[in-house]
């Protein structure tokens, strides 16, 4: 595979890019580039931008007709001191490096042309080829200042200012309306994660998503989030999460059993009987990764 990876790589931009380990870097034409290799599909990011430019706007305008051009072009985005697309590789293809190569050429050579030029991610500063670091959605570069003021990203796990459980309040909230804040905020994560189920996502993923939107809404009808706050946002989590898990499972067995005649309500009811056919190790392992990934994901913003 590191054989593969390698050869791969010096195939790819005329050599100009490393392998290291997960990932490919390096110049290219005056360009810093990084290539993800993914899941079907590898991501390429060039950080570029024009010096009196506000946004990336027009790189965005020139991908969208590239996109049209070529259809293994699956995705792109831009910022405004980076670009960044995603190339589909056919399972059969054999020529990897042709096919990233002739989506990236016609960018570099777009970029050059219009004297675009390569700097930090996040303030468009010369970088050098060491500044590259990894960051929640990828690798990028960023200059040594930015780097080590990075505050982590506030994602969809709540970190930064909006964190879960942050300050236990020494208010005291208003359990009702708090209660109905958590139900519907966690109903939301609840909705997610059969959505992710039939995705063939990890629906787990969505029992934290539950947890923030249920811990968002106690304070946002409750007042606050106080002891008594946390404890029904988790009961209630906990709760939907099950639910939610069970309606997922029951309906992917609906989908198989509904032609011989079994109602979905028939499979919610009785799911435990149905899953000792297809294993109920399964069903307790999605919602044991859920419950996991729900208290790590507090444990974590908790400590903040
Ligand atoms: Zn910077």
């Amino acid at each position: 595979m590191k054989m593969l990876q390698q050869e791969l790589c010096s195939k790819i931009l005329a050599g100009n890019l490393q392998l290291y380990g997960d990932h490919m870097a390096g110049e290219y034409k005056g360009f810093y580039i990084m290539i993800e290799p993914g899941n079907g599909q590898y991501i390429i990011t060039v950080a570029a931008h024009l010096p009196e430019a506000d946004n990336n706007d027009s790189v965005k305008d020139f991908l969208r007709d590239l996109q049209r051009e070529k259809e293994q072009i699956s995705g792109y985005q831009t910022e405004k001191y980076m670009v960044k697309f995603s190339v589909q590789i056919e399972k059969k293809e054999k020529d990897i490096a042709a096919v990233v190569n002739s989506a990236v050429e016609p960018l570099v050579t777009y970029l050059s042309v219009n004297h675009y030029i390569s700097g930090c991610r996040n303030c468009g500063k010369t970088v050098s080829l060491a500044n590259r670091h990894k960051v929640s959605d990828g690798y990028c570069f960023l200059c040594s200042e930015c780097a080590s003021a990075r505050v982590p990203e506030p994602d969809f796990q709540g970190n930064g200012q909006n964190a879960f459980f942050t300050e236990i309040s020494q208010e005291k909230s208003n359990a009702v309306p708090g209660f109905f804040g958590a139900l519907f905020g966690s109903l939301v994560g609840g909705a997610l994660w059969v959505l992710f189920f039939r995705l063939g996502i990890i629906a787990g993923l969505a029992g934290a998503v539950a947890a923030i939107c249920a811990a968002w809404g106690y304070k946002k009808l409750g007042r606050c989030m106080d002891r008594k706050g946390m404890v029904i946002t988790l009961l209630i989590t906990a709760f939907i999460i099950y639910l939610a898990n069970r309606i997922a499972w029951s309906w992917e067995i609906y989908d198989l059993m509904h032609e011989n005649g079994f109602g979905f309500m028939d499979i919610f009811v009785e799911l435990d009987d149905f899953l000792a056919f297809s294993g109920s190790w399964q069903y307790y392992r999605t919602l044991l990764v859920g419950y996991v990934l729900t208290v790590l994901c507090m444990f974590r913003t908790k400590r903040r």
